[in-house]
Formats: C-alpha cells, sequence, structure tokens
C-alpha cells in the first residue's frame, strides 16, 4: 500500500458513486479508504460490501465527510452542487486533492471553488473522458478556423434521471467554441429555445437537451454553414470512462500546486 493512493468516494450509492467504487477497488495505484452518504440515507454505518449486497470489505459508510476526507490523499465526488461545495471547504483544510465531476454548478458556486483552490488541489470537469476531451479541443481549433457563417449548434442526449441542463459537458464545448471564436459565452449563448423565438442572431451557439431511457451521454457540435455541415460527435457507451477519468485525475493530483485545474491538464492536452 506504500504508493497507493488513499481515495474517498463521495455520494457512494449513486449510479457514478457505484462505478468510483468498482474502478478504485480494481486499482493497483489506489485504495478506498472511505464513502460518504446523503444525512439520513439507509446505507449510512453500514459495511460498503454489505450494502452493495456483497460480502465485508472494511470499508463503511459515512454521513459526515469529515470522517473520511481525514483519512485521504483524494476525494472523488460526484454528487449534487450543494455537497459539493460543502466538501471542496473541508478539502481545503485538509490540503486533499479534490476530483469535481458534479454538474449544475452556477458561476457564484464555481466562484467559491476558486477560492479553495487556494489551498488545495482541485480538478473539475463537466466530463472526464478523453474523448470528450480531445472533442474539446477539436471544436475549438474548427470554431477558429470558421467564422459566424457556420451557425454552431450543441446537442446533448442523456438519460431520463438527469436533473440538470444543458449537461456540463455541452458547456465545456460550448466553452470552448466560444473560446475559439474570441467571445465570451454568457454573451451568445442561446438556450431552451419554444415559440416565436425570431430568426437565429449569427454568432450565437445554440443548446438542445434530448431526455430518455439509459442513455449514459451524446454530445453533437454542428456547424452548419450554407450547403455543407461538419458535426463533432461523441457517444459514452459505458460510465466506466468517466470513473477511469476521475482516478486519473486523483493519482495525477498528488504533488501537484494548489489550483484549479481541468482534465486539459490531466491528459496533457492543456
Ligand atoms: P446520482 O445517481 O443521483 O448520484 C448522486 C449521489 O450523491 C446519490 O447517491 C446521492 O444520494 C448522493 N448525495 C447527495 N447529497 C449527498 C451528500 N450531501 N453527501 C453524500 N452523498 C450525497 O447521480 P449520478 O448520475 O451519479 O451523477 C452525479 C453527478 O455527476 C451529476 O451532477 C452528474 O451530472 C455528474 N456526472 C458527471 C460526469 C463527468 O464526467 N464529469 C459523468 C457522469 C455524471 P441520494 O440519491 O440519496 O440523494
Amino acid at each position: 500500500m506504500a504508493d497507493s493512493v488513499g481515495i474517498a468516494v463521495m455520494g457512494a450509492s449513486g449510479r457514478m458513486g457505484r462505478m468510483l467504487i468498482d474502478t478504485v477497488t480494481a486499482s493497483h495505484k489506489a485504495h478506498l479508504v472511505g464513502v460518504t452518504e446523503r444525512p439520513g440515507h439507509d446505507w449510512i454505518g453500514r459495511d460498503l460490501g454489505e450494502a452493495l449486497g456483497g460480502a465485508k470489505t472494511g470499508v463503511m459508510v459515512h454521513s459526515d465527510p469529515l470522517d473520511v476526507i481525514v483519512k485521504a490523499q483524494a476525494v472523488i465526488d460526484f454528487t449534487t452542487p450543494e455537497a459539493t461545495l460543502a466538501h471542496a471547504a473541508l478539502t481545503a483544510q485538509a490540503r486533499c486533492v479534490h476530483v469535481i465531476g458534479t454538474t449544475g454548478l452556477t458561476d457564484a458556486d464555481i466562484a467559491a471553488l476558486d477560492a479553495s483552490a487556494r489551498h488545495a488541489v482541485i480538478v473539475r470537469a463537466g466530463n472526464m473522458s478523453l474523448g470528450v476531451n480531445l472533442l474539446t479541443r477539436l471544436a475549438q481549433e474548427v470554431a477558429h478556423a470558421l467564422d459566424a457563417d457556420f451557425d454552431v449548434e450543441i446537442v446533448e442526449s442523456h438519460h431520463r434521471h438527469k436533473v440538470d441542463a444543458p449537461s456540463g459537458t455541452a458547456l465545456m464545448l460550448g466553452e470552448a467554441v466560444a473560446r475559439g471564436r474570441g467571445v465570451s459565452l454568457s454573451e451568445v449563448s442561446d438556450r431552451g429555445r419554444d415559440g416565436m423565438t425570431g430568426a437565429r442572431k449569427r454568432g450565437d451557439i445554440g443548446f438542445a437537451a434530448i431526455r430518455g431511457g439509459d442513455i449514459v451521454g451524446e454530445h453533437d457540435v454542428i456547424f452548419a454553414g450554407m450547403g455543407e455541415r461538419i458535426v463533432l460527435s461523441h457517444v459514452a457507451t459505458d460510465r466506466g470512462i468517466f470513473a477511469r477519468g476521475a482516478l486519473k485525475a486523483a493519482l495525477w493530483g498528488q504533488g501537484q500546486a494548489p489550483g484549479h485545474y481541468s482534465m486539459m491538464s490531466v491528459l496533457g492536452l492543456a
């Protein structure tokens, strides 16, 4: 265990929480030191293995995040914005690497994370997969090469349980296109069209969201010109890609200077 990194997973019973537990447990470079769930959850106080319907693991499910943060070298957090902000205050005090996959964060939430990142390493990405981070880079370059004669539309599809829209990944892609064009996304973003919207404004970046079934995550960045169209596409079929990316970020963060990093840094694409 000498070189193995101790990881705490927040939100253990969630779709990503379970995937993260499998990924960390299977890794030779990391081990699980504890997990949390929302206060009042029926897993609290139980052995994680038993809560998952298997054999005892010796890892307990806690409701107080501090109980696991003090034992961890990295915290992996795919929960809710409210929980993630509370965790960030504690990981900053503990100088513990905080990997954040939670989406739906507001600008004010991100500013609060910036403050925590003065004391500890935060790696945050709306999508932790290698493929999407590469797609982000490609979207930025295509946007830079084309002018606003090409209308950009970002279309994303996710499972029926997803609570926020556009997805964190769609916003990441929108930011990349805006960066490529040298504009601010907040000034050109066109979200939630309905009714008599008027004609499309030149230079706008449009977003559309599809929700249904068990779709893991699909993103298209469409550059629609007159007589031709370029579509950059990513399809996720397995949540394991996000968990593996998050674990890679937790390992990468060890020994880095405090700061608010993205997966671009972890993947060497920054
Ligand atoms: P989920 O199944 O709802 O899981 C969230 C888990 O967090 C639930 O088990 C929830 O418990 C738990 N939780 C809520 N408050 C908590 C607290 N205070 N302390 C500890 N645990 C708490 O959702 P998911 O599909 O796993 O997604 C979670 C987040 O990750 C979402 O924001 C999603 O968009 C994002 N995501 C990001 C990526 C990426 O690559 N960045 C990929 C996939 C998903 P209860 O259900 O009991 O409330």
